[in-house]
């Protein structure tokens, strides 16, 4: 990224090895001025003007127009809490590529490295401009797309940190075009997101049972979870705790502030028995922190070869994987796994995100999981727990039946 200019990114690209083409010239500069915002927020003596810097930043990030536009046609002003000072700042960026504003008040500042360090930290983000504009780019149509985007595989309902029940999440899925989702709320190592016991599992499953009997042949839920990958690269669910699911998301929740390498603990993660999906590899967090710091060309080697999907997880404050490193886990032979992990049906959206990142990655649909029918999913799903596939309830009544036959 540039000082203060656009952030500039690799896009999709067709010959992989030798000259890389990108299809897609990624010019963000929503988000660059939201950056020279948070730079401010970093710098300001007082919580109370960093708090104005601040909602400004969000409100830029979240704009489903450019800034250029904006500025052009002497709009910026409308936008709610963008402020004079703020104003100027985008204006001077969209103008000059640079804002001297924020150059002199960096300079004037004792704060110059936290702004320098919190830079790293905003890298390879997309605004809501610039993920708008990569979803409706015109790609080669084996590109992974909306269209060809049936499902959602993690969320959390209020079975363990989720705001929602399952039912209303399986509602915000419908009501984006999906076909299936999977449920993945938070496994028993992790009590601060109300992981759940097993005898919470199996209520949960029953749940699941039952709605996949009365939604048969419109949509289907899959029973999963998301397990904590721990300090050592172990999860929390033994073995044969993460049989009792259709698939298991393993996910790193701890020491990803942490500058040392952490090669060993994500190819231990991604080398265990019965897991599906890496989600959120690194646990970055914008302007907040890096993540788990490791080898990824030998992580994405492992997971290739087990047939482990890797996660581009669309949270907003996530992305994470990126673009750039979901171009190294292409290369390397890796299947994805593009979720939302929405803890409401507000955030479901949030796949957008991640179909944007694997856009720009050029991963075509089917290495996307979340594009896969329920057959192939239900098989890829037993290959990883080395089992036999579930078949889906046909009818509801064919279900009910099977249920009193039981
Ligand atoms: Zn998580």
């Amino acid at each position: 990224m540039s000082r203060t200019g656009p952030v500039a990114g690799r896009g999709p690209t067709r010959e992989r090895a030798g000259h890389l083409t990108p299809l897609l010239p990624l010019q963000d500069l929503n988000l660059a001025a939201a950056a020279l915002l948070y730079d401010m927020v970093a710098l300001q003596a007082s919580e109370r003007s960093a708090f104005g810097y601040k909602r400004a930043a969000k409100a830029v990030v979240g704009l489903p127009e450019s800034v250029v536009d904006l500025v052009a046609g002497d709009r910026l002003r409308d936008v709610p809490f963008v402020g004079p000072s703020s104003t100027r700042i985008v204006r001077e960026l969209v103008e000059t590529g640079r804002s001297p504003t924020v150059e002199r008040a960096i300079a004037s500042s004792a704060k110059a490295s936290d702004v320098a360090k919190r830079r790293v930290l905003r890298s390879n983000f997309l605004s809501e401009h610039a993920m708008r504009q990569v979803l409706s780019a015109e790609l080669p149509p084996d590109i992974v797309s909306r269209a060809a985007f049936r499902g959602d595989f993690q969320m959390h309902s209020t079975w363990s940190d989720g705001a929602e029940s399952l039912p209303l999440l399986i509602e915000g899925c419908a009501a984006l075009g999906q076909t299936c989702l999977g449920i993945t709320d938070h496994s028993h190592g992790l009590p601060i997101a109300k992981g759940m016991s097993m005898e919470t599992v199996a209520a949960q499953q029953a749940e699941i049972d039952g709605l996949n009997a009365e939604l048969a042949g419109r949509f289907r839920v899959f029973k999963g979870v998301e397990a904590n990958i721990q300090a050592d690269g172990s999860l929390d669910l033994t073995e044969d705790e993460r049989r009792h699911f259709e698939f298991v998301v393993a996910a790193p929740h701890a020491k990803l502030r942490r500058t040392e390498d952490q090669t060993e603990r994500m190819l231990a993660a991604v080398s265990a028995s019965a897991i599906a999906i890496l989600g959120h590899p690194r646990g970055r967090v914008f302007d907040t922190r890096g993540g788990v710091q490791c080898d990824w060309p030998r992580i994405f080697a492992v997971a290739a070869e087990r047939g482990v999907a890797v996660e581009l997880d669309g949270n907003w404050h996530r992305q994470d994987l990126d673009f750039t490193l979901a171009g190294q886990a292409l290369d390397a032979g890796c299947l994805f796994a593009l979720d939302s992990d929405a803890h409401s049906r507000r955030e479901l959206r949030f796949t957008d995100y991640a179909i944007a990142h694997a856009r720009l990655a050029g991963i075509p649909s089917e290495r996307v999981i979340n594009c896969w029918s329920d057959d192939r999913l239900a098989a890829w799903m037993a290959e990883r727990q080395e089992r036999t596939p579930v078949p889906p309830a046909r009818s509801a009544k064919g279900a009910r039946a099977r249920r009193a036959a039981r």
